[in-house]
C-alpha cells in the first residue's frame, strides 16, 4: 500500500486552489500521474475535445485496490511522506488533489493493475461519490476515464471555449510534456483519429522533430551551460529566426513545464538587441536544479515555482542563451545548415514588422514574397567571412552587392554600421568609459529649474556614455564632449532624451538593459545613413569591421545586416531547377 492521507498539518501547507479549469488541465494532471508512475507509454484518447471523454492509459506501476480507493480522496498521495518532503519535491504531483478534484466534477472510472498482481480492479466515482473497487480484467498499468466533465457544474461548463480552442489546449498539454520526456511514447487521439504518435526516442532532438515538426526543429541549436549547481540546457533559435508570439518559448524546471517570470525574463535578456520589438525566439529551455533549491508548492496547477536563489538562476539562463547565440554568430564549427529557400516560416516574418519610430518600410510588401529570399543563417557565418567577399558595387545608395562563397550577398550598410558602432560602444562601456571627442563649439542646453536638478544628478551617468556636460550659467549646460564614434550633428535632443529616460530607471536591474537600448540609439545616430555613395575603401573597411564584432548579422534593433542568395536559391528563382 503506497497511498496515504496527508495529516491536516501537511494538507494545510499545500497551495490550495482549483486545478480543473478545462479538459486540458485534466489531461495534464493525468499525464503527470502516469509519468510519476514510471510509465513508458502513455495514450490519451479524447472525444469532443475532451468535453465528453478523456481517457489516459499508461503502463506504469499501477495501484492495489486499497490504493485505488484512497487515491480519489482529498489529500491522498503516495508522493510526500515527511514534512520536509514538501521542500524537495521530486515528482510532478504531490498535492493529492488532482483525482478528487477531477472526480468531483465528472464521472470517473479508474482501472488499474500493479505489474506484480494477477488481476486488476475498477473503481467508479460520480460527482465525487465513489463505489467500492471491483475486480476487472486489465493489462498492467492504469487507465483513467473521465466522462462529461462539469456535468454537475453547468456554470463552469459555460466557460469552456469552442471545441477547436479546447482541443488546441489539450494538444499543447500533451506536447509540452512530450518535449520533456522523450523516452516516453506518447499518443493522442481525438474522436477516433490519431493526432499525435511520438515513439520513444533517446535523443531530445528527435522529440523536437516529432513535436515541433521538421521546419522549426531544424533551425534550433542545442545549448548547455552549467553554473554551480544549476544547469541550463535545451534548444534555441538564432536570430534572425523569430516568431510574432511566445508560442515556441517553453521553459521547464526539473522537467516540469512552468511559466516563470524570472526564467522568461532571463531568456529574453539573452536575446537582447538581437530581436525586433514584439518578436519572440523559439526556445525549449530546461533548468536542472537540486530539488531543495526550488519550491513548487506555489500554484495549485503547479505552473509557477519559486527559486531559493533567484538571481543565480537568472544569470545561468541568460548566460546560457547569450553564450549559445554568441557562438552561433561566430560559427565555431562548420555545420550543415541546409538553406531551404522555399520555406522560411519564421525567418521571413522576422523582416516584416520592423518599423522603427513609426516609419513604414518603403518598397514592396515583403509578405508577398515574390522571390524566396534567404536571410543568411547565422550558423554559416565564420570569422573573416565578411572580408572574404568580393564587393561588386553599391545599389540604391544603401546596399553593398557582394559575391560570397555561397552565391550572392547583399549587405545593408546602415544596419551593418549600426551594429559595428553598437558593439564598439558596448565594449567601451563595459571596459570603463566610452571614448570621447571634445567639441570645438559646445552646444548649450537651457533647462528649467526641475530639469537642471535632474541633469545635475545624471552627469556621471552621461559621462559614462561619453557625453560631458558643464554648468554654463544658471540653468544652462554646455555639451563639451560626445562619444568619439558619434557623427557630427545636433546632440541636444539626444542628451535631453537620455536624461529623461535615465530619470525613469532607478532599479539597477533595469539599468543594464536600458544602457544597451541607449547604445542602440547612439549607434543609430552615428551611422552612415542610407543613400550615401561609399568609396570602395569605405565598403572594405565596413566589411572588415563586421568581422571584428559579435552578432554581426543583426543590427541592434534586430534587423538583418546580411541577406544571402545561395546558388540553389538563384537556380530556383530562374527556374533552372524546380
Ligand atoms: P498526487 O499526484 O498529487 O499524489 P493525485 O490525486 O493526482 O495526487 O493522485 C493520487 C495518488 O494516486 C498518487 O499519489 C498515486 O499514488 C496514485 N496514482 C494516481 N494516478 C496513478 C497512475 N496513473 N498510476 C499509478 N498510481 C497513480
Ligand atoms: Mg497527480
Amino acid at each position: 500500500m503506497k497511498v496515504h492521507i496527508l495529516s491536516d498539518e501537511m494538507a494545510s501547507r499545500i497551495a490550495a486552489g482549483e486545478v480543473v479549469e478545462r479538459p486540458a488541465s485534466v489531461v495534464k494532471e493525468l499525464i503527470e500521474n502516469s509519468l510519476d508512475a514510471g510509465a513508458a507509454e502513455i495514450s490519451v484518447a479524447i472525444e469532443k475535445s475532451g468535453t465528453s471523454l478523456i481517457r489516459v492509459t499508461d503502463n506504469g506501476e499501477g495501484m492495489e485496490p486499497e490504493d485505488l480507493a484512497l487515491a480519489v480522496e482529498r489529500h491522498a498521495t503516495s508522493k510526500l511522506t515527511t514534512e520536509e518532503d514538501i521542500f524537495r519535491v521530486a515528482t510532478l504531483g504531490f498535492r493529492g488533489e488532482a483525482l478528487p478534484s477531477i472526480a468531483s466534477v465528472s464521472r470517473m472510472e479508474i482501472v488499474s493493475r500493479p505489474t506484480t498482481a494477477a488481476t486488476g480492479y475498477r473503481i467508479r466515482v460520480e460527482g465525487g461519490k465513489k463505489a467500492a473497487p471491483v475486480v476487472a480484467g486489465a493489462p498492467a498499468g492504469t487507465t483513467v476515464e473521465i466522462r462529461d466533465i462539469f456535468f454537475n457544474t453547468p456554470a463552469r461548463r459555460k466557460f469552456l471555449k469552442s471545441f477547436a480552442t479546447e482541443l488546441s489546449h489539450v494538444c499543447d498539454a500533451v506536447n509540452r510534456m512530450a518535449l520533456a520526456f522523450p523516452e516516453v511514447h506518447f499518443r493522442l487521439g481525438h474522436d477516433g483519429r490519431n493526432i499525435a504518435n511520438y515513439a520513444a526516442v533517446s535523443a531530445g532532438r528527435d522529440r523536437l522533430h516529432q513535436v515541433l515538426g521538421r521546419e522549426i526543429a531544424k533551425g534550433l541549436i542545442p545549448f548547455s551551460w552549467v553554473r554551480g549547481q544549476i544547469k541550463a540546457h535545451g534548444y534555441l533559435s538564432a536570430a534572425p529566426t523569430s516568431f510574432p508570439n511566445s508560442r515556441y518559448l517553453m521553459t521547464y524546471v526539473n522537467r516540469r513545464f512552468v511559466r516563470d517570470k524570472v526564467v522568461t525574463h532571463a531568456v529574453l535578456q539573452g536575446y537582447e538587441t538581437l530581436l525586433m520589438k514584439g518578436q519572440y525566439p523559439a526556445v525549449i529551455l530546461f533548468v536542472d536544479i537540486p530539488w531543495a533549491e526550488v519550491d513548487v508548492n506555489v500554484h495549485p496547477a503547479k505552473y509557477e515555482v519559486r527559486f531559493r536563489r533567484q538571481s543565480e538562476v537568472h544569470e545561468a539562463v541568460a548566460g546560457a542563451v547569450r553564450q549559445a547565440l554568441r557562438q552561433e554568430a561566430k560559427g565555431p564549427a562548420p555545420r550543415a545548415v541546409a538553406l531551404d529557400p522555399s520555406s522560411f516560416g519564421g525567418v521571413m516574418e522576422a523582416q516584416l514588422p520592423y518599423a522603427p519610430r513609426g516609419i513604414k518600410p518603403d518598397g514592396p510588401d515583403p509578405r508577398r514574397n515574390v522571390f524566396p529570399m534567404a536571410p543568411t543563417h547565422t550558423a554559416t557565418i565564420r570569422e573573416g567571412f565578411f572580408a572574404s567577399m568580393d564587393i561588386l558595387g553599391q545599389v540604391l545608395g544603401c546596399y553593398l552587392v557582394c559575391s560570397s562563397p555561397r552565391g550572392l550577398a547583399l549587405v545593408d550598410q546602415h544596419a551593418a554600421h549600426e551594429r559595428v558602432v553598437f558593439e564598439k560602444l558596448r565594449q567601451q562601456l563595459s571596459s570603463g568609459e566610452v571614448q570621447r571627442q571634445r567639441l570645438l563649439i559646445p552646444q548649450t542646453i537651457e533647462a528649467t529649474a526641475g530639469e537642471s536638478m535632474l541633469l545635475e544628478h545624471k552627469l556621471a551617468a552621461l559621462a559614462r556614455f561619453g557625453f560631458v556636460l558643464e554648468a554654463f550659467g544658471p540653468d544652462c549646460y554646455a555639451i563639451t564632449a560626445v562619444p568619439a564614434l558619434l557623427a557630427e550633428g545636433d546632440y541636444r535632443p539626444m542628451v535631453q532624451q537620455m536624461v529623461a529616460e535615465l530619470a525613469e530607471v532607478e532599479r539597477s536591474e533595469k539599468l543594464r538593459q536600458h544602457l544597451e537600448e541607449r547604445l542602440a540609439t547612439i549607434a543609430c545616430h552615428s551611422v552612415i545613413r542610407a543613400n550615401r555613395q561609399l568609396e570602395m575603401t569605405e565598403m572594405r573597411a565596413l566589411l572588415r569591421e563586421l568581422d571584428q564584432i559579435e552578432f554581426a548579422t543583426q543590427c541592434p534593433h534586430g534587423r538583418p545586416v546580411l541577406i544571402e542568395f545561395s546558388g540553389d536559391a538563384l537556380a530556383k528563382m530562374f527556374k533552372r531547377v524546380v
